[in-house]
């Protein structure tokens, strides 16, 4: 099951773990960018099979028939890719409550309740992998996403508490963040940046480039190949990670 998937860095993980030969479960809001998605991700891989399902990664319910339409077709999950669309880019002091339990519905309760949607099968099972997607801002605070720093941070801590808890049922839980990676999000991100500081979108991801070690943006790919591989048996020995993928961004203590 992998999570806000039309498009971005939820398509790569999906095309990815397809490639690898999974069983793809995906969902979205709109109909139309998830049979988008379907031909992609079986473009890749001809023999994938792909489960499409509209749902709000906000909203209990779609979360709960996304996960019953899933084990109906395919089976209990075995891996779980949570994912969502980016909160809004804002400074602090121009953040309203409402921003801020639409962020909290969206980033934090999707990953809470897939979470446990998925994890008593996995643990009748003795095999689970769960892999949390969230951003490079969990160890790396940007200014401007604050609600998704806060966040993703807790999400981290999350990762952690989780993967102690389940790591002698066979599941294995990890989280993967990203830096800078070139989908909408990024070009919207540069939009609103350019805006801020007066300059075109291009000089905007222009910048961005230039920050990042690397010196270029991430491919969706390059963040969707690490997904593959923490959902693989080659990684079980791994859990309660916050991974950056980040080109070199962050500079944290070793
Ligand atoms: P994107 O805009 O390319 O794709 C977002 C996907 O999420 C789309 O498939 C969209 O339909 C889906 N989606 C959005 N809101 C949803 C909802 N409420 N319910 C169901 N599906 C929903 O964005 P992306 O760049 O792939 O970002 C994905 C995540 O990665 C975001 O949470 C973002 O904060 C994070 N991230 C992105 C970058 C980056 O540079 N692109 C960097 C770090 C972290």
């Amino acid at each position: 099951m992998v999570a806000a998937a039309s498009k971005g860095i939820g398509l790569a993980a999906a095309c990815a773990l397809a490639r690898e030969g999974c069983r793809v479960s995906i969902c979205a809001r709109g109909a139309g960018g998830l049979e988008a998605a379907r031909d992609r991700i079986k473009g890749e891989s001809a023999s994938a099979s792909v489960l499409t399902i509209s749902a709000d990664v906000s909203v209990a319910a779609d979360l709960e028939r996304w996960h019953s339409a899933t084990v109906a077709s395919m089976g209990p999950a075995d891996i779980l890719v949570t994912n969502t669309g980016g909160p809004p880019a804002s400074l602090f002091m121009d953040l309203t409550d409402d921003q801020w339990e639409v962020g909290f519905q969206s980033t934090l309760m999707n990953v809470v309740r897939l979470s446990r949607l998925v994890i008593p099968d996995m643990q009748s099972r003795g095999w689970g992998r769960i892999i949390h997607l969230t951003s490079l801002v969990a160890k790396h605070p940007s200014d401007d996403l604050t609600i998704s720093t806060t966040l993703r941070t807790g999400i981290s801590a999350l990762t952690r508490t989780q993967s102690n808890q389940l790591a002698r049922s066979g599941i294995r839980v990890n989280a993967v963040l990203p830096g800078n990676t070139m989908t909408d999000r990024a070009i919207q991100l540069a939009e609103v940046r350019a805006r801020a500081r007066g300059i075109t979108r291009d000089e905007a991801l222009q910048a961005a480039a230039d920050a990042i070690p690397v010196g270029r943006l991430a491919e969706p790919s390059e963040i969707g190949d690490v997904v593959a591989f923490l959902a693989s048996e080659r990684a079980s020995y791994i859990t309660g990670v916050s991974l950056l993928v980040d080109g070199g961004v962050a500079q944290c203590p070793i």
